[in-house]
C-alpha cells in the first residue's frame, strides 16, 4: 500500500467570474469546490492508476469533514487524525484567463496533537510499502518534521518519496537519514545550491546533481514542464525528454509526476519505468482541467512515447 501524506490540506474553492474589480462587489458565476492539498492530489492519481493507496495528515472542522466526504465519493482510503481546529480554504479566483490565489494558512499543531499524529503515522506504517510526503507543513509543525517522518517510515523498510519546498526540503536533505526520493522542480533545485537559477544544459544540470549534497540520496529527479525532466538515480543520470501535448491546466502536474514515479517504485520499476510513469502521469494531468485528476485511459499511449536516455 502507498501511504500518502498531507499535512495541510484545503478546501479548494475555484470562483469562476467574468471580471473581477477591487474594491467593487464581485459575482461569482461558477464554483468549484474540491479537496486540495498536494498528496491530495498525489492521492487521487495513484487511485486512478488501480495503486493500492490510504491518505492521512491532519484535518478539523467542517472544513475536514468535506475533504473526508470529498475523497469518500471517489472511493479512497483515508485515515486522518483530527483536531477540533477548520481545515483551511484555498480560494482561486478567476477571470480575464487570470488567476489570483488567496491562501489561508490554516491550523496551527500543537506539541500534543504533533505527538498524536506520529502515533498514527506509526500505525499506518505497519501496512505501508512506500510513503509520499508532499507540500508545505502547517504552522506549529518544525522545519524537521518531515524528517522525523522519513526516519520512522525508513526504520521499518518504507521508502520515502519528498515533494516539499523551502526550508523542510533543506532539512531533509542534509538530515542524516535521507529520504529515497526528491523530486525538485527548476526553482527548488536552485534554492537547494543557493543559486539564483539552474541553467538546463545537461552538462550542467548533471554536474549540479554531481554535488555531495544529493550523493546519499538515491533519486533526484528535477521535474521542468514541457522540458521533461533530468534525473539521478545512484551514480546513473537520464535525460528525460516527452512530446508535445494539448496542456489544459498544468497546475498539480508536479503531483501527479510523483504520484506515477511513486506507483513504479513500489512495483520495483526499472529507473527508465520510474521516470516514464512520472512523466506520463505530469503530462496527463497538464491535460485534465481539473488539478490532480488524469484520464487513465492514455497512460499506454504517452507512456511510449517519453524517451530516457543515460547520460
Ligand atoms: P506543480 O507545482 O504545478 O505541481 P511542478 O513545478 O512540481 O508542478 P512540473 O515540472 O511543472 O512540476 O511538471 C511535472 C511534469 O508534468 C513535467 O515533467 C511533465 O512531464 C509534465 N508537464 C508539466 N507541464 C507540462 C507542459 N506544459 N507540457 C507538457 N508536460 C508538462
Amino acid at each position: 500500500m502507498i501511504l500518502t501524506v498531507t499535512m495541510n490540506p484545503s478546501v479548494d474553492m475555484a470562483y469562476q467570474m467574468d471580471t473581477f474589480q477591487l474594491d467593487e462587489v464581485n459575482r461569482v458565476t461558477q464554483v468549484v469546490k474540491t479537496a486540495g492539498g498536494k498528496g491530495l492530489n498525489v492521492t487521487r492519481v495513484l487511485q486512478q492508476l488501480g495503486v493500492e493507496v490510504k491518505a492521512t495528515g491532519i484535518v478539523g472542522g467542517h472544513f475536514g469533514e468535506f475533504i473526508k466526504a470529498e475523497l469518500a465519493k471517489q472511493t479512497i482510503d483515508y485515515q486522518f487524525y483530527e483536531i477540533n481546529q477548520e481545515s483551511r480554504n484555498s480560494i482561486a479566483l478567476l477571470h480575464d484567463g487570470l488567476q489570483t490565489e488567496i491562501l489561508e494558512a490554516g491550523p496551527t499543531i500543537l506539541k500534543n496533537q504533533q505527538m498524536e499524529f506520529l502515533e498514527v503515522y506509526k500505525q499506518l506504517l505497519k501496512t505501508a510499502t512506500t510513503v509520499t510526503l508532499s507540500g508545505s507543513l502547517s504552522k506549529g509543525l518544525p522545519s524537521t518534521f518531515y524528517s522525523q517522518l522519513i526516519l520512522l517510515a525508513q526504520a521499518v523498510g518504507c521508502a520515502v518519496l519528498l515533494d516539499t519546498s523551502g526550508n523542510s526540503l533543506k532539512e531533509a536533505v542534509h538530515a542524516k537519514v535521507k529520504p529515497m526520493l526528491i523530486k525538485p522542480n527548476e526553482t527548488e533545485i536552485a534554492e537547494l545550491l543557493g543559486v539564483a537559477k539552474v541553467e538546463k544544459s545537461v552538462v550542467s544540470l548533471k554536474k549540479q546533481l554531481q554535488e555531495p549534497l544529493f550523493s546519499e540520496i538515491p533519486w533526484v529527479v528535477v521535474s521542468m514542464g514541457a522540458s521533461g525532466a533530468f534525473a539521478k538515480f545512484q551514480d546513473r543520470f537520464f535525460e528525460v525528454t516527452i512530446p508535445k501535448i494539448d496542456v489544459v491546466n498544468p497546475v498539480g502536474s508536479g503531483d501527479a509526476t510523483l504520484a506515477g514515479i511513486a506507483a513504479m517504485i513500489d512495483q520495483a520499476g526499472t529507473p527508465e519505468e520510474v521516470l516514464k510513469m512520472g512523466m506520463t502521469t505530469g503530462m496527463l494531468n497538464a491535460m485534465e482541467t481539473s488539478t490532480g485528476q488524469i484520464n487513465p485511459n492514455l497512460v499506454q499511449r504517452y507512456y511510449e512515447q517519453v524517451q530516457v536516455i543515460e547520460k
